[in-house]
């Protein structure tokens, strides 16, 4: 089985991602957990808890770290992974063991985020998480409006790089307040 939880940045994904591997843990599944190496070694959440994680910067070594007796295998931050790689991962073992994908839906440009739209499309269960919009304060920020400092003043134009890792120089914010870079 597939499962997709997604949404914007600071909408609680890691959160409802870590009471998934908390129940399967309680139900007596083995569980592994990976992440992109953002977090040194552990998948962290705003809300203050940590849970260790095999921290690897390919698909590949996913797979090469894979239990021979998983039942569940949670990824965070899994936008960041190769798009056609993951795709390929979710296609081939989601039948063996229970897939748990957790990331950003869209990038700091308002497009889709490495293979989360189209996981999202083939997954069982889907939960898109909002977080507060931070101009309008409203509850239905989904987009990450990225800036060059970290007091949010200066917008990023269209030649930065596409990914900035640091999550500071981010805010969650709405489609309606969204400016995409130009
Ligand atoms: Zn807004």
């Amino acid at each position: 089985m597939l499962e997709v939880i997604t949404g914007a940045m600071e909408g609680g994904k890691t959160w409802l991602l870590y009471k998934r591997i908390s129940d399967a843990k309680l139900m007596g599944k083995k569980v592994q957990v990976f992440a992109y190496p953002v977090h040194d070694g552990h998948v962290v959440s705003r809300v203050g808890f940590k849970s260790k994680a095999i921290t690897v910067p390919t698909v590949a070594e996913i797979e090469s770290q894979l239990a021979p007796d998983v039942d569940l295998a949670a990824i965070d931050d899994a936008q960041l992974f190769d798009k056609n790689d993951l795709s390929n991962f979710c296609n081939r073992y989601r039948c063996k063991f229970d897939i748990l994908i957790a990331g950003l839906q869209l990038n700091c440009f308002g497009e889709n985020f490495g293979a989360m739209v189209e996981l999202m499309g083939r997954a069982e269960n889907v939960t898109v998480l909002l977080g507060v919009c931070e101009h309008c304060k409203q509850q239905k920020a989904l987009v990450s409006q990225r800036y060059r400092d970290r007091e949010h003043t200066i917008p990023i134009t269209k030649d930065d790089p596409k990914i900035e890792l640091r999550k500071e120089f981010y805010a969650p914010v709405c489609w309606d307040c969204f400016r995409p870079p130009i």
